[in-house]
């Protein structure tokens, strides 16, 4: 694979300020070319900036309406009702950045410094597996201590322990960028997704946020590094924008003009994007001029899956869960549950949040059962799927979406068995029952072949046996 990034000082910035800036200030477009795209949209192709920019612009209440309602006809007819499940792990609070907005910050003295030893990580794997956690985010300040060494280490562990019926089957991780050498370290260690937020497009926000002399402060090192992690081998990259550090409009278009990069340079974009809103956190300052409103928060989740139709959309639960709920229509394909983000905090926190030891505060620290219970309700599929990454399936979502036949093939029958191990082994009698009737109705939908009878032998083998981890 070419080598587009081998450092940053030879590495292309394909974010230009002043064009990104003009795209938004273009004219508001008539009804007859919102319909275009949004056709466009339907028909799977991924959109360009210069188009998303127009979906901005178009925010008279009929277009607003359009663009919600085609985002959720996406999400319906072509992406289906799954909605795959995992949490994140936090491993250590050390940082030698200063980003103004996060509370690890080295200059934050009320921050609880802390990093989990190999057996507190067990400790908390034990109860994360115990609720029927499958998948996790293990998450990292920036900090000589959390080399790619340590973080292969920490993934190696996640893997290696087990309780009862549980075990993590993928490991993803969000840590700062590395070299080629640290992502070859960390892929070899298994390693799903690499996720990276560049956290704001904008140049110079970035640099007033980030103090000049850290290690964030270089704005192209990071804008590189998840592309060095595909040319490393990672082929399975997320990206973020964190919304409220500036215009909201501007980091959408920062976002897909990243996935487009990503396309065009090595062949597959992005797996996932993220959209975090800043949250108040230990020791942070409170008054950003360009926090986003919910009314904002939903157009743009419904322009992004609009716009990027082979990716991801993470929605975190920094959001409360009303509108958790709520955007989850639009096209939200992850989310996070029953999580909580203090170092130790599976087993050491109450129902309250300590905000001095975790990064922000969280908006939903509802159980995972509540969560997956409500998306029962709600019609959706909860997945713990992990089988592509593991048979090499990669670039799955690209696969997912532009192989015909795909979904029905795999992510629903995966899907169903997943959900069945979640239901014998770990749901709440409520949520047992509603679950079941959902994998019933589900496998009604299916259409009869040998697949569907191997499928229905398999559900019933989780049932009765210690049968589990089965998958197409
Ligand atoms: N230290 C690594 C880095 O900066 O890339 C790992 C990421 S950090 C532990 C995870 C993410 O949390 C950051 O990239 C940022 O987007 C987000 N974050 C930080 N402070 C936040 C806040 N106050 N509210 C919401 N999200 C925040
Ligand atoms: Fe450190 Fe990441 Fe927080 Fe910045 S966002 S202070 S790099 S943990």
């Amino acid at each position: 694979m070419t080598v587009l990034c081998s450092t940053h000082t030879d590495a292309k910035d394909f974010i230009n300020d002043e064009r990104l800036a003009g795209w938004l200030a273009c004219a508001r477009p008539d009804k007859q070319r919102v319909r275009e795209l949004l056709a466009k949209s339907l028909a799977k192709e991924p959109l360009e900036p210069e188009e998303t920019a127009a979906l901005l612009a178009a925010s008279d209440p009929d277009s607003t309406e359009a663009i919600f309602e085609t985002a959720r006809r996406l999400k319906r007819e072509v992406y289906g009702n799954r909605i795959v499940l995992f949490a994140p792990l936090y491993i250590g609070s050390e940082c030698v950045n200063d980003c103004r907005y996060c509370a690890f910050r080295r200059s934050n003295p009320a921050a609880v410094r802390r990093t989990l030893t190999q057996d507190e990580i067990r400790e908390q794997l034990r109860a994360l597996e115990n609720k029927g956690h499958k998948r996790l985010i293990l998450v990292f300040g920036e900090h000589p201590r959390y080399g790619p060494d340590f973080i292969a280490e920490c993934v190696r562990t996640v893997y290696d322990f087990k309780v009862g019926h549980g075990e993590i089957r993928r490991v993803n991780i969000n840590a700062a960028p590395m070299d080629h050498d640290g992502y070859r370290l960390v892929k070899a260690a298994g390693i799903g997704t690499y996720q990276i937020f560049q956290e704001t497009y904008h140049h110079e926000t970035y640099a007033n946020i980030h103090p000049r002399g850290t290690r964030k402060a270089d704005y192209l090192w990071r804008l590189h590094g998840v592309g060095r992690a595909m040319e490393a081998g990672c082929d399975d990259v997320g990206i973020g924008a964190l919304f409220g550090l500036y215009d909201w409009r501007f980091e959408v278009l920062g976002l897909v003009s990243h996935a487009r990069y990503l396309e065009e340079s090595y062949g597959v974009g992005p797996h996932t994007i993220s959209f975090p809103r800043l949250r108040s956190a230990c020791g942070v300052e409170t008054d950003w001029p360009h926090l986003v409103s919910n009314d904002d928060f939903k157009r743009l989740i419904a322009i992004l899956r609009l716009s990027v139709p082979y990716t991801g959309l993470i929605l975190t639960a920094r959001e409360r869960p009303e509108l958790r709920r709520e955007v989850m229509a639009f096209g939200v394909s992850q989310i996070d549950a029953g999580s909580r983000i203090e170092l130790g905090g599976y087993t050491e926190a109450g129902d309250a949040q300590v905000m001095e030891r975790e990064q922000f505060s969280l908006g939903d620290i509802r159980s995972l059962d509540e969560v997956l219970r409500e998306l029962l309700q709600d019609g959706y599929l909860p997945s713990f799927c992990t089988a592509c990454y593991r048979l090499g399936r990669t670039g799955e979502h690209f696969m997912e979406f532009a192989i015909p036949g795909f979904i029905q093939r795999y992510c629903t029958p995966n899907a169903l068995a997943t959900l069945t191990e979640y239901l014998v082994d770990y749901a709440s009698p409520e949520t047992r029952q509603l679950g079941l009737k959902a994998v019933e109705r589900e496998l009604a939908k299916q259409p009869d072949s040998s697949q569907k009878q191997e499928l229905r032998g398999r559900l019933k083998r989780i049932q009765e046996t210690d049968a589990r981890d089965l998958y197409f």
